[in-house]
């Protein structure tokens, strides 16, 4: 490979999963050279096989980001499911809330995209784009800095040399244990079982979630009218028990859960299941190396927020990296990446300690917090400017955003 001035390239991004991929993409874009490290051979288009059945909900400035890509353009049309209702309630008590994009005058609050179709997509949207070369598979086993840049030595014994590294390698990520950085983890003692499933109803575009006496149920709305992702949060020995049931007994158990809102289940696919936990590592940055996505934080699924802040952490890096190409400057700089860090890390830590709150609110068994919070669905419900905050929240268009999250896909 040619090397530019001293470097092999000027970006290592190490995972290529929906966050690594993004920032690649993003970075290709203003043409900044990239090599993506990825340690799995196979590519998640080259399959049919689905090991992986989670359903995404996808934030319109998500969507917006994806648009910047170029990802979202290789997305077949039917594999793209939206919500324009939500519909949240609790199993002991009769408090609910429902939310209409159309008060908002909005057509969708987001979008349920299957995570390896998506990944898929920004792998495509990667190829035979001239600044991105794949190493895959290639896993990191030292990492060095230097005056001039900062070199990886894959396990195989090759070294390469850039300004900036960035970790996007998922939740038990390699580059941040090599850089020692504290990621200190809090278990929800939950694990959420994920897959495929067409229903008896129609979902009319509405995602919900049921507030269940182990942790919350959600269906998402997929684009086929009668299939939805679920996520079922809950204990693990519940979890143990769901994914030992036949097909036709899980199919009960879950439309029991669901109070039987979509009918039968008619049919599921196969299922997963997730250790639950949420984490942020201490520093985001170092010099010459940034953390994005999982590698920098994990959230529960309750709110379908970990990728989304993940494609915001990527947009983010990206757009100061090349504020400080544009400007002449070290992009690995550690005033540079501090930018990115002051930027993201606060707004991360705020919805980590969001969902923390709901999860306690919603599995609290005392009487009082039982009450209060189906007060609280029901006053929700009601105080419209406090549904429609919400609503935006949700749909990822508050807070300070990059430009690609702004710009309309
Ligand atoms: C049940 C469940 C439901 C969820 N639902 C939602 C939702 O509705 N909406 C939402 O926004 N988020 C959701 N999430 C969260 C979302 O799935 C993650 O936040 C997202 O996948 C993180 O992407 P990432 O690219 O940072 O990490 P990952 O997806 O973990 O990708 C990491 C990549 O790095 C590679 N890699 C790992 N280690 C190495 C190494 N040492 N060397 C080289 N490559 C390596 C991996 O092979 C992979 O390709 C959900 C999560 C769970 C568990």
């Amino acid at each position: 490979m040619k090397r530019r001035n001293n470097y092999d390239t000027e970006v290592i991004i190490v995972g290529g999963g929906l966050t690594g991929c993004t920032i690649a993409a993003l970075l290709a874009r203003q043409d900044i050279h990239c090599i993506i490290l990825e340690e799995c051979a196979r590519t998640s288009g080259n399959s049919e096989i689905r090991t992986d059945p989670r359903a995404l909900a996808i934030t319109r400035a998500s969507a917006n980001i994806l648009g910047s890509t170029g990802a979202w353009q290789h997305l077949s049309r039917d594999r793209i499911g939206y919500f324009s209702g939500m519909h949240v309630w609790d199993e002991n008590g009769a408090g609910e809330i429902h939310f209409d994009s159309a008060e908002l005058c909005e057509p969708t609050l987001g979008y349920i995209i299957e995570q390896t179709i998506l990944e898929q997509a920004l792998q495509q949207s990667l190829e035979g784009v001239e600044c991105v070369t794949w190493y895959r598979p290639a896993t990191p086993a030292s990492l060095m800095q230097g005056d001039n840049g900062i070199t990886v030595t894959l396990e195989d014994g090759r070294n390469l040399c850039a300004s900036l590294i960035v970790a996007a390698d998922g939740a038990r990520s390699r580059i941040r244990t090599l850089a020692a950085i504290d990621y200190p983890q809090y278990d929800y003692h939950q694990q959420a079982v994920a897959c495929v499933v067409k229903t008896e109803k129609p979902h009319t575009h509405v995602a919900r979630q049921r507030f269940l006496q182990n942790g919350p149920l959600a269906f998402l709305p997929m684009a086929d009218i009668r299939q939805c992702g679920i996520v079922w949060s809950t204990s693990p020995q519940h979890a143990r028990s769901l994914l030992a049931l036949d097909e036709q007994e899980f199919n009960m158990a879950l439309g029991e859960g669901l109070d039987n809102v979509l009918g039968r289940i008619v049919s599921s696919g196969p299922r997963a299941c997730f250790p639950l936990q949420h984490a942020q590592a201490r520093e985001y940055c170092r010099p010459g190396l940034a953390l994005i996505g999982d590698a920098a934080h994990t959230v529960h699924p309750l709110a379908g927020q970990g990728a989304n802040l993940g494609l915001l952490d990527a947009a983010v890096l990206a757009e100061v990296v090349l504020d400080a190409k544009n400007r002449n400057r070290d992009i690995g700089a550690y005033l540079v990446l501090r930018r990115y860090e002051r930027w993201r890390k606060g707004e991360n830590y705020a919805m980590l300690k969001l969902l923390q709150g709901f999860k306690y609110l919603f599995e609290s068994k005392l009487l009082t917090v039982r009450y209060l919070r189906n007060l609280g669905l029901d006053l929700t419900d009601r105080a419209i400017p406090v549904k429609h905050m919400f609503m935006r929240y949700a749909m990822g268009l508050t807070g300070d955003l990059p430009a690609a999250a702004r710009a309309t896909s």
